[in-house]
């Protein structure tokens, strides 16, 4: 089993730096065992213009087919014949992804002590791999290496035998890759693809599995049109685990989208994106309060305008004390988002019957919205042009008039604390303005007076005795609320004691 991996490179960036990247030198022949025979690594040039590392695995046969290698799908053994026609010990098959793993585990997660500044960049790469296993034939190969940045995809297909080419082609292909790419990339895609193409995974699946095919697939297996592919074939096809490794991939593919489609989905999730850092990111801080309040104001029937991509649903959900739960926005991508995360489709009849989600836009008044117990509007109003936001006041607390309306915002003051955030920038490129917690209150008075409400703050995140918290949040409640005729109207009063609370607490 053979492989190599080569570079180009000039006196400044000298193609041996791949020494660096594999941990491995240049000058040197090393060997290493494995558990499944001697990987060898060495290098047949290493110069300043060209450097190729070589990755040799030398597999002992016998003790593959003791361990179970020659078994067929099923469990059930080849019989004795497996010894002998086991293409195992020169084919590029899953054991060199295992040993690829082994022997350059450091350049696979990226790390280099010596040279940190190495494994971030991309550099021109060309892979071979003489003997490839492709159960698919060529045309698999290019899907599986086509969506992945490299220039050249190539992929030979072997005949039978030579001497007799009308016996056709084996199974197996050469296969070289080139591009600019960073070598982890690389090995990464490598180390999970090497086996998908073989299709004959050698060892039991167990559900860490799962975790090595998202470590692996860091950074380009999510949005890969074949994951589900790669990652059934990756498992054994196994089907719970693949299950459960597309919902993962999902996931990601959801967070990363946040960052690149953004303005697609006329979308803002500010969420963790500015908080990295914290141990607990702002986004839940800010749901942990909002569910404090509305469980204060003892709601059950609660709207989320400007739902986004239903994370608040979601956690609404899980609350049995929620009966009535809708989700509004303008965006139908979000609306979308929001029904894959919660699983709509998929969801029993129970649970089904106490979601809703329905796109309209805040600027209009909409009858839908009436009748509602409390609310909420987290990090949605400061995506709207400030000459329309009288238009959201008059839809959400003149015309939909719900007992409770929470409204979330930034507070600008707090910029200054984002390490991340040039001065002078707000925190998201869809705002349209960021308010200081007097802006805020101002409008928030306003507002409440207009429309017969009365409001009090409530700070989110790490109060910070300068600037303030990160995040406001004004709980309204509307001052005719005593005269209602439900039993609610005593929780209210506990949302006035309560909430202030929550909020420092946070
Ligand atoms: N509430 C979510 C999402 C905030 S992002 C959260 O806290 O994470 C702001 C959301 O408001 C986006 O999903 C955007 O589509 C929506 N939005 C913006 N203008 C809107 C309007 N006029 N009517 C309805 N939704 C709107």
């Amino acid at each position: 089993m053979f492989l190599t991996i080569s570079t180009t490179g000039s006196p400044e960036r000298p193609a041996t730096d791949l020494g660096y990247l594999l941990h491995k030198h240049p000058g040197k022949a090393q060997s290493f065992s494995t558990s499944h025979g001697t990987a060898h690594v060495f290098y047949p040039e290493a110069t300043a213009d060209r450097c190729t590392a070589a990755l040799l695995l030398e597999v002992d046969p016998v003790a593959l087919v003791r361990r179970g290698q020659g078994k067929g799908r099923g469990g059930a053994p080849d019989a004795a014949l497996a010894q002998y026609v086991n293409d195992r010990p020169y084919a590029a098959s899953s054991l060199l992804a295992v040993a690829l793993s082994g022997v350059f585990r450091s350049a696979l997660a990226g790390q280099c002590t010596a040279r940190p500044e190495l494994p971030e960049q991309a550099r021109p790469l060309r892979v071979e791999i003489p003997v490839l296993p492709a159960r698919g034939g060529t045309e698999l190969v290019h899907r599986l290496f086509g969506p992945l940045g490299w220039d050249l995809v190539r992929a030979e297909p072997l005949a039978l035998d030579e001497r007799f080419p009308e016996w056709g082609d084996s199974r197996y292909v050469r296969l070289v890759l080139e591009g600019e790419m960073k070598l982890a990339d690389a090995l990464r895609q490598l180390y999970v693809l090497l086996p998908v193409l073989d299709d004959s995974k050698h060892y039991w699946i167990s559900p860490d599995e799962v975790d090595k095919l998202l470590r692996a697939g860091e950074g380009w297996l999510a949005a890969h049109p074949e994951n589900g592919l790669i990652s059934s074939r990756y498992l054994a096809r196994h089907k719970g685990l693949t299950r459960d490794a597309l919902d993962r991939l999902e996931l990601v593919r959801l967070a990363e989208s946040d960052g690149s489609e953004v303005e697609e989905l006329d979308n803002a999730v500010d969420e963790d994106r500015d908080t990295e850092e914290r141990p607990v990111p702002l986004a839940v801080l800010r749901r942990e309060a909002i569910l404090a309040a509305l469980r204060g104001a003892g709601a059950r029937r609660v709207l989320d305008l400007g739902c986004g991509q239903g994370q608040l649903v979601q956690a609404l959900l899980k609350e049995p004390a929620y009966t009535e739960i809708v989700g509004v926005d303008v965006s139908m991508r979000a609306l979308h988002l929001a029904a894959k995360r919660l699983r709509l489709e998929r969801m029993g009849e129970r649970q089904s019957s106490r979601v809703r989600l329905v796109q309209g836009s805040l600027a209009y008044t909409d009858k839908r919205l009436a009748g509602y117990d409390a609310a909420v509007l987290s990090e949605v109003i400061e995506h709207l042009d400030l000459p329309r936001l009288p238009a959201l006041e008059y839809a959400v607390f003149g015309s939909a008039r719900p007992r409770t309306v929470l409204v979330t915002t930034p507070n600008v003051e707090y910029n200054v604390r984002w390490e991340t955030l040039p001065a002078g920038h707000v925190r998201h490129g869809d705002h349209r303005f960021e308010w200081t917690r007097e802006e805020f209150r101002a409008w928030a008075h306003d507002v409440a007076a207009r429309h017969g409400y009365g409001v009090e703050f409530v700070p989110v995140g790490d109060d910070d005795p300068e600037v303030g918290p990160p995040t406001q949040m004004g709980v309204f409640t509307r001052a005719d609320t005593d005269t209602d005729t439900d039993t609610a109207a005593t929780d209210t009063t506990a949302t006035r004691a309560d909430t202030p609370k929550e909020g420092e607490a946070a």
